[in-house]
C-alpha cells in the first residue's frame, strides 16, 4: 500500500470511524491524491462523499464542492462538523456576515471543504476569490445535472468546464448515481473530463426489496401497505400535485404522519416539510418527483410509487432513496392498465418533436417491460443499465412468487380483432363488453352486438381481458388515440399476431384475493436480531440521539446512524476505548458523545 493510501486509511478510522474502504473508494481516493481526475458512477448509498472528503483532508488547501442543493448544504456541513472536520458552505440562503466568514476561511485556508452552489461559484467575484486561495480539489456532485435530457437539468452545470480551463492542475472529481451511458457521455463532454479515469460501480442495491403490485383500488392498497409499515420513514411518489395533496390528506385522516411536497407549494411550506422529514423519525413524505434529489436521509425504509414513474432510470433513482444506510428497505409500486394507457397517451399527445417522442417511447417501453417481466426484478433492472446479475436475487416479488405465463395467442387475436371491427376508437371497458357479449345500451346503439367478435371472448372473465389489453398496450401491439379519449388502435406490429402468425405468451396475473392476503416481507425498521433487552437499549440510545440532535438543531442521523446505535446495543461498550471500535465512531464523535453514550448505557443496564 502506498504511503498516501495508508494515510487515507488512518483518517478513515480516526475521523469517520470506519475500518475499511468500500468498493472502489480506495482507488478513487488514490487517483485524486496523485493529482488525477475521476468520474465516479456509484449508486446512492455507495459512499460517494468519502471519495472527495478524504482527499480534501489529506491534500493541502480547500476542496470546493459544487452541489445543486442549497437546502441540503447546511446538513452536509453539519454532518462534517460533527466529525470534527472544518467545513463551510456558501449560497444565497446565507446572511452577508456568514458568507463573508466563509470567504475569509477559504482565503486563510482554515477550512478543508467549502460547499458552493454552481451559480455562486460562477460569479466573477468568487472566481477571483478562488484565484487567491489554495485549492485541494474540485468535486462536482450530482454531475448528471449537466444532462439536458434529465429532469434535474441545471444550465449552470454546463459552464463548470471553465474550472478546468482556469485551474488545470487542480484535480477534479465528478460524481453521480445516474447510470445510463448517454448521460455519462454528456457529463464527460460537458465537463471536459475526457482524460478522467472512470470508476463505474455495480448499480445493485442489495438491501432493497423490489415489489410491484397490480393496482385495483389504489387507496385501499396503499393504506394496507402502510399499516404493515407503521413507524417507518418513507417516501410516496405520485404523478400530479393533485394526487399528492389528496393522498397526503387521506393519510393524515387515517392517522399517518404524512406531509405533502410538490412544486405548487410555497417555498416556506416546502422547506418546512423537508425539514420535518429530515429531522423527525417516521415521517411519510407524499411527493411528486420534485422531491428527493440529494436527500441523504439514511433511514428511509420504503419508497412507494402510486403511479408509474417516467422511466426506469427515474424508478431506479427514486427507489434508490430507500435504505442508504444499507439496512433492509423496500421499493413498492402499484401498476395497472390505466397507468399504461395514461403514460402512452401522455407521450403521443405531447407537443414534443418526433425525435424526443421516440426517446420517451423507448424509455417507457423499457419501464413497461420491467413491470410485465416474468423474471427477477433485480436482473431486469440491472440489465437495463448494462449489468448482468448472476442468478435470481430472492429479494423481489418475482423471485418470491414466480409468476406464471399462459398461451395467449388466441386471446390476443380476439382482442385485436375486436379493436379492428369496432373501428379502432374505443376504450378497454367497451371492448371487453363486446368480447364478453354484454348487451348494453351503448353496444346496441353502435350495433356492436351484430359484430362477429360479439361474445367470442366469454371463456375468459373481465379481469383476464383487462390483463390481456394491459399487456398488449404495454408491449406496443395496441396504441392509444391522439384525441385522448382512451381509444385503442392497432399498431404495425399487431398484424402478425392478428393473423395468428406469431404465438404470444402473457403474464398470468395472480387472482386478486390471494394478493390481498399474501404475506409481505417483514417490516424493515425494527432490527430483527435484537433481544428485548437490546431493543430497550437501542430505544434509549435513539432517545439520547434525539435529545442531542434537538439541542443543536441538526438531523438525528448526523449524530449517529441507526446501524451504529444498533451495534452499540448489541455489544455495549464498557469504556470509551471499546466504543471507539464501533463502526461509525471516529474521534470527533467519541469526544462529543462518548460520555453521553456510556451514561445512557449505565442508566438502562
Ligand atoms: P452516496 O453519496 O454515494 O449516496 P454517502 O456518501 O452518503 O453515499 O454514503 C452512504 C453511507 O455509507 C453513509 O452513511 C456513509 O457514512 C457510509 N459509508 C461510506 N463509506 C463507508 C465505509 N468505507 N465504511 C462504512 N460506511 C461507509
Ligand atoms: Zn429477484
Amino acid at each position: 500500500m502506498s504511503d498516501a493510501l495508508a494515510a487515507a486509511l488512518q483518517q478513515l478510522k480516526s475521523v469517520f470511524g470506519y475500518d475499511h474502504f468500500r468498493g472502489q473508494q480506495a482507488e478513487i481516493i488514490g487517483q485524486l491524491l496523485a493529482g488525477g481526475d475521476a468520474l465516479v458512477l456509484m449508486p446512492t448509498g455507495g459512499g460517494k462523499s468519502l471519495c472527495y472528503q478524504l482527499p480534501a483532508l489529506l491534500r493541502e488547501g480547500t476542496a470546493i464542492v459544487v452541489s445543486p442543493l442549497i437546502a441540503l448544504m447546511q446538513d452536509q456541513v453539519s454532518a462534517l462538523q460533527q466529525l470534527g472536520v472544518r467545513a463551510a458552505c456558501l449560497n444565497s440562503s446565507l446572511s452577508a456576515d456568514a458568507a463573508r466568514e466563509a470567504e475569509q476561511a477559504l482565503l486563510a485556508g482554515t477550512i478543508d471543504l467549502l460547499y458552493v452552489a454552481p451559480e455562486r461559484l460562477l460569479t466573477g467575484r468568487f472566481m477571483d476569490l478562488l484565484q487567491r486561495s489554495r485549492l485541494a480539489l474540485f468535486a462536482i456532485d450530482e454531475a448528471h445535472c449537466v444532462s439536458q435530457w434529465g429532469h434535474d437539468f441545471r444550465p449552470e452545470y454546463r459552464e463548470l468546464a471553465c474550472l478546468h480551463e482556469r485551474w488545470p492542475e487542480v484535480p477534479r472529481i465528478a460524481l453521480t448515481a445516474t447510470a445510463d451511458a448517454p448521460t455519462r457521455q454528456e457529463i464527460i463532454e460537458q465537463l471536459a473530463l475526457q482524460s478522467a479515469r472512470q470508476y463505474i460501480s455495480s448499480f445493485d442495491r442489495p438491501n432493497i426489496d423490489y415489489q410491484i403490485e397490480l393496482k385495483h383500488d389504489g387507496r385501499r392498497q396503499l393504506l394496507a401497505y402502510l399499516r404493515e409499515h407503521t413507524g417507518e420513514c418513507g417516501i410516496i411518489y405520485a404523478l400530479s400535485r393533485k394526487r399528492v395533496d389528496e393522498t397526503a390528506a387521506l393519510l393524515q385522516v387515517e392517522g399517518f404522519p404524512a406531509l405533502p411536497y410538490h412544486a405548487g407549494l410555497d417555498a416556506a411550506t416546502r422547506a418546512q416539510h423537508q425539514e420535518r422529514f429530515l429531522r423527525e423519525d417516521g415521517i411519510i413524505m407524499v411527493a411528486t418527483i420534485a422531491f428527493g434529489m440529494g436527500i441523504d436521509k439514511p433511514d428511509v425504509r420504503f419508497v412507494a410509487h402510486l403511479d408509474l414513474p417516467r422511466s426506469l432510470e427515474g424508478y431506479y433513482q427514486e427507489t434508490g432513496r430507500a435504505g442508504r444506510d444499507g439496512e433492509p428497505a423496500q421499493a413498492w409500486m402499484l401498476y395497472g392498465l390505466a397507468d399504461v394507457v395514461g403514460q402512452r397517451r401522455l407521450i403521443d399527445g405531447s407537443e414534443s418533436g418526433e425525435a424526443r417522442k421516440r426517446i420517451e417511447r423507448s424509455k417507457l417501453d423499457a419501464l413497461l417491460g420491467f413491470c410485465e417481466s416474468l423474471q427477477c426484478r433485480r436482473v431486469s433492472l440491472l440489465a437495463y443499465f448494462g449489468e448482468t446479475y448472476p442468478g435470481a436475487c430472492g429479494r423481489c416479488d418475482n423471485c418470491r412468487q414466480p409468476p406464471q405465463s399462459w398461451d395467449a395467442t388466441e386471446a390476443a387475436q380476439m382482442a385485436l380483432s375486436c379493436v379492428w371491427r369496432t373501428g379502432q376508437r374505443f376504450g378497454v371497458s367497451h371492448l371487453i363488453d363486446v368480447l364478453l357479449g354484454k348487451t348494453s345500451e351503448r353496444v346496441e346503439q353502435l350495433g356492436h352486438d351484430r359484430l362477429t367478435t360479439f361474445g367470442i371472448g366469454s371463456a375468459l372473465d373481465a379481469q383476464r381481458w383487462r390483463s390481456v389489453f394491459r399487456q398488449l398496450v404495454a408491449s406496443g401491439y395496441l396504441c392509444t388515440d391522439l384525441e385522448g379519449y382512451g381509444g385503442l388502435r392497432l399498431s404495425e406490429s399487431a398484424r402478425p399476431l392478428l393473423r395468428g402468425e406469431q404465438p404470444l405468451r402473457l403474464r398470468l396475473d395472480p387472482p386478486r384475493q390471494s394478493r390481498g392476503r399474501q404475506r409481505r416481507t417483514p417490516s424493515a425498521t425494527a432490527p430483527i436480531d435484537l433481544s428485548t433487552e437490546q431493543q430497550r437499549l437501542f430505544e434509549a440510545l435513539r432517545a439520547m440521539r434525539a435529545r442531542l440532535a434537538g439541542e443543536q438543531s441538526v438531523p438525528a442521523y448526523v449524530i449517529f446512524h441507526d446501524s451504529t446505535l444498533r451495534e452499540i446495543a448489541l455489544n455495549p461498550p464498557a469504556s470509551l476505548g471499546d466504543l471507539a471500535d464501533i463502526s461509525g465512531v471516529g474521534s470527533g464523535k467519541l469526544e462529543r458523545y462518548g460520555q453521553a453514550v456510556l451514561e445512557t448505557l449505565q442508566d438502562v443496564l
